[in-house]
């Protein structure tokens, strides 16, 4: 027997129709670059996206070709979003800090027909132009109402585009399979590869994002993705404020801590997403200028680790809570969700944020195992250290086009994320280390990441990495990249090794030469520690 549900399709066009209907008066805010805002609300922006529908199909834009964008976040991002999924084209964010070489390496392997580029990023792709003979058109999206020269051929301008277009679109009938976007992964080594989302994934990927036991978002806050709208859907949430009616405030174009702190005040944000990198930064720029962040009351964590000392930081300093995540691009990207449960609530604060460093129980959908080597099953006794396995319906289950792909899924058919972690009897998950992360010394292995929320811990301390240097005797040895808070103070060697003493055991503490000072610890594409860059620099 069938059940006689109706068979709905689940896909960007329901989650637009709802923002436009149900929240049209609901407002979409940017900041621009002079410092100003640009607002309008939901139903405006539902009929500029279906102007920018009629203009995608008069560039001759059919169902199935991929559109790229480079673009920083805000509303026409956004505008691109919604129009190219929802027209049955697939949208392909492109990220704006790849080298040229991975530029265009991605532009032709997805085989973008037209990119949609801010005028302040035009010159990365007029520097990988001529690489790209299949892109038929560039338009240039300006938030100064300027028109930009450029050198690139084809170029459009997008407000002129938009202004000739009519504001009614007839969508088509989709098919909740197909695709709606694609995002290709940072890939620490060999080219990126290509992660095709579907509009049924993209729905329940939202749905999940906007439960209390996810992100908790309705229609009375006030969002701001920090997260890059190029990484991984800006973590879902440019269609999680659609769907649930939230204000979304859209930071534009190089933003600062210095720019995020007066945008969440001006604004009155109560939740902004980011990795770890950017809310030290904001934490630092907040207790020099001895700020206040009044309506902010969640900091939403992830792509790296959140350090315990952040969380207690932003608690105890700043009565903001830390909410932390862990996802994959792969994964769309929410895979875990760091909450402490009703039982907890009467343990000690010290307690609660053992668990809330963890990165969490899987979101509502997604299922998580760990293996060993060999394939085996291993424990959920929070000790076990094993590779993580997922599955779910917004995880992916290939790479485009990528002959390599098997590779990631098990026999049965899981992602492999490379992750190594332990899970405990309740279903928390805690990330040990990526394999390649982990330091082996003496046939024993040291989490790298506990030893740098070990030392970022330390008072004085702005950022610590830790990697693996060759050692003939040991294999491998630990060596921590520290960053003094205070330059005028800067810390000691010895400091940092009678700190880490005070938690690991004498053979894992670097020793005295392996305890270097740097001034900034290098960042990827996408904000995360670059350990690829310490580990050169250490071969130099
Ligand atoms: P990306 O696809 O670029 O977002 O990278 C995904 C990887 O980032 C994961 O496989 C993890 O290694 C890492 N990651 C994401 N979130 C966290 C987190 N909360 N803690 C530690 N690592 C994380």
């Amino acid at each position: 027997m069938q059940g006689q549900m109706m068979d709905f399709s689940l896909d960007t066009q329901a989650i637009l129709r709802r923002g436009g209907q149900i929240f049209g008066n609901q407002e979409v805010v940017t900041r621009l670059t002079d410092g100003s805002y640009h607002r309008y609300t939901l139903r405006e922006f539902e009929r500029r996206v279906h102007r920018l529908i009629n203009v995608l199909r008069d560039l001759g834009i059919q169902p199935g070709d991929r559109v790229g964008t480079l673009c920083w976040n805000h509303y026409r991002h956004l505008e691109l979003y919604f129009a190219i999924s929802s027209m049955g084209a697939v949208l392909h964010t492109l990220n704006i800090r790849l080298s040229e070489e991975q530029l265009s390496y991605i532009i032709n392997h997805a085989d973008d027909q037209v990119i949609f580029v801010d005028t302040s990023l035009t010159s990365v792709l007029e520097a990988v132009e001529d690489e790209c003979p299949n892109v038929r058109n560039y338009v240039v999206l300006d938030d100064q109402g300027e028109t930009a020269e450029t050198s690139l051929s084809n170029q459009l301008d997008y407000e002129t585009l938009l202004a000739a277009a009519s504001d009614q679109a007839t969508l088509p009938d989709l098919d909740e399979n197909s695709a709606a976007a694609m995002c290709y992964t940072s890939g620490t080594t060999g080219n990126p590869k290509g992660v095709v989302y579907s509009h049924r994934s993209i729905y329940l990927h939202t749905m999940a994002v906007m439960t209390t036991d996810g992100y908790g978002l309705s229609q009375r806050e006030v969002v701001l993705p920090f997260v890059p709208m190029f990484h991984a859907n800006a973590w879902g949430l440019p269609y999680a404020a659609l769907f649930s009616g939230c204000r979304l405030v859209l930071p534009g174009a190089q933003p600062t801590a210095a720019i995020l702190a007066k945008i969440m005040i001006d604004q009155k944000v109560t939740t902004a997403a980011g990795v770890p990198a950017i809310w030290n930064m904001l934490y630092q720029h907040l207790k020099q200028e001895n700020l206040s962040l009044d309506t902010v009351e969640t900091l939403i964590v992830g792509g790296s680790a959140a350090p315990r000392a952040m969380i207690e930081k932003f608690d105890k300093e700043f009565n903001i809570t830390i909410l932390h995540l862990w996802g994959m691009t792969e994964m769309s990207p929410l895979g875990t969700v760091g909450r402490i449960r009703s039982h907890m609530e009467d343990w000690s604060y010290d307690e609660q944020l053992d668990i809330r460093m963890k990165q969490g129980v899987p979101a509502a959908g997604v299922e998580i195992r760990i293996q060993d080597d060999n394939g085996n099953l291993l424990p959920w006794d929070g000790k076990t250290i094993g590779e993580l396995t997922v599955r779910g319906p917004w995880v992916a289950s290939g790479y485009y086009n990528n002959p390599e792909a098997s590779k990631s899924f098990t026999e049965d058919g899981w992602f492999r994320t490379g992750d190594m972690v332990t899970i405990n009897e309740e279903g928390y998950m805690q990330i040990a280390d990526r394999s390649k992360d982990l330091i082996k010394s003496g046939g024993e292995w040291i989490s790298s990441v506990d030893m740098e929320n070990c030392i970022m811990a330390y008072n004085g301390v702005a950022e610590a990495a830790v990697v693996a240097r060759p050692d003939d005797k040991w294999d491998e040895r630990p060596v921590a990249f520290v960053v003094s808070a205070d330059s005028a103070n800067p810390l000691t060697e010895e400091q940092i090794r009678t700190h880490l003493l005070e938690t690991f055991a004498k053979w894992q503490v670097p020793g005295v030469e392996d305890v270097r000072f740097i001034d900034v610890v290098p960042k990827t594409s996408v904000g995360k520690f670059d350990k690829k860059v310490l580990r050169q620099r250490l071969e130099g």
